[in-house]
């Protein structure tokens, strides 16, 4: 971290004493780990720290220290925070609508992330596209400011670093990545543990969608791209919900020869999640932006309204003209 970076974080941990965290919708470990370390250390100052997220809390991650403090928006409505944390969020609107209101107009907001396509919103700011994780840049800042790394701020940002590196498989997992997990693991953060929770438990609706999941499987494009597709029914017969399907588009990039692997689920009527995965030879952030949504290089988002089966057709249309030689120029 540039010691400028450096100097703005600490003045806006100095210069307030009451802080609310925010991160993502559909969090992830790196959302919520991020959060929790930050929020524990803020604590660890005698001043505090509210965790709020739009969305429930996913059942892998409720195995992080203190997964309790994280609350809903509703649970804190009609309090006032000076000073807001925004993590690996590309844009504040990114937060969720509940949550964003939470943001009063004029409050000292800072932002963290490591998503290309950061807007720059807040101030401080510390965007670092190369950092695996957000939780890679919260400890730069504990550092920067002297926190003490104890066991739980040590599994919390040890969980975002595994968590975004797809337990250290990504092309983000960097030597930093390393060396700091291993500094996490040293300070007590707990390797087994974390890959169990993360990615060894499924809960029975987990798995029945899986199962219903792989059943749609496509290999399209000459078998460049893998896509998997989940209607509203099928997760009626799994008795799953959107959250028990997270993990399911690995398996669409899973297919031999794909280089891009697409997930279509319906997680409301007429409410549509894309999700893309991608091997680094194709830029899926790109391809997201143009349905609104957003993300990595190779891994990237996006929520829409509109039909499954449409839906469904224009995604692939656009990842046929990606992986066939670039897109042509956005229109507009
Ligand atoms: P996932 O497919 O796991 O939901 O998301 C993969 C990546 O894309 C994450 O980095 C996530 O933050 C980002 N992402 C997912 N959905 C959206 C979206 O609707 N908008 C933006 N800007 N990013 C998204
Ligand atoms: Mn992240």
């Amino acid at each position: 971290m540039t010691s400028l970076a450096h100097d703005r974080f600490r003045s806006f941990l100095e210069g307030h004493r009451e802080f609310l965290i925010l991160s993502h919708i559909d969090p992830d470990g790196d959302a919520i780990g991020s959060c929790l370390a930050l929020a524990r250390a803020i604590r660890a100052m005698g001043k505090e720290a509210t965790v709020v997220n739009d969305s429930p809390l996913p059942e892998s991650l409720r195995f992080l220290p203190h997964a309790d403090w994280v609350e809903r928006p509703n649970e804190v409505a009609g309090r006032a925070f000076p000073a807001v944390f925004v993590l690996d969020c590309s844009s504040l609107d990114r937060v969720g609508a509940d949550a964003a209101r939470l943001v009063a107009p004029g409050v000292a907001v800072a932002n963290v992330d490591h998503h290309a396509a950061n807007d720059g919103f807040g101030d401080p700011r510390l965007v670092n596209v190369e950092a695996s994780s957000t939780a890679e840049l919260v400890y730069e800042i504990l550092e920067a400011c002297g926190v003490t790394i104890d066991a739980e701020i040590a599994e919390c940002l040890y969980a975002g670093v595994a968590s975004d590196t797809g337990a250290f498989r990504h092309p983000n997992t960097t030597p930093r990545a390393l060396r700091l997990a291993a500094r996490f693991v040293e300070r007590g953060a707990r390797p087994a543990r974390t890959a169990e929770a993360l990615y060894g438990r499924k809960s029975e609706a987990s798995l029945r969608i899986l199962g219903l999941a792989l059943t749609s499987l496509e290999a399209r494009s000459g078998g460049q791209v893998g896509a998997i597709t989940i209607s509203r029914e099928m997760f009626d017969r799994a008795g799953a919900i959107p959250e028990d399907a997270d993990g399911i588009v690995q398996f669409a990039k899973s297919l031999a020869g794909t280089r891009v692997g697409l997930l279509v689920s319906e997680i409301a009527p007429g409410e549509i999640r894309l999700s893309f995965r991608s091997d680094g030879t194709v830029d899926v952030n790109e391809v997201a932006s143009r349905f609104g949504g957003g993300g990595h290089k190779n891994a990237a988002g996006a929520r829409l309204r509109g039909d499954l089966r449409q839906i469904h057709d224009q995604a692939l249309e656009a990842l046929d003209r990606a992986v066939n030689g670039g897109l042509p120029p956005s229109a507009g």
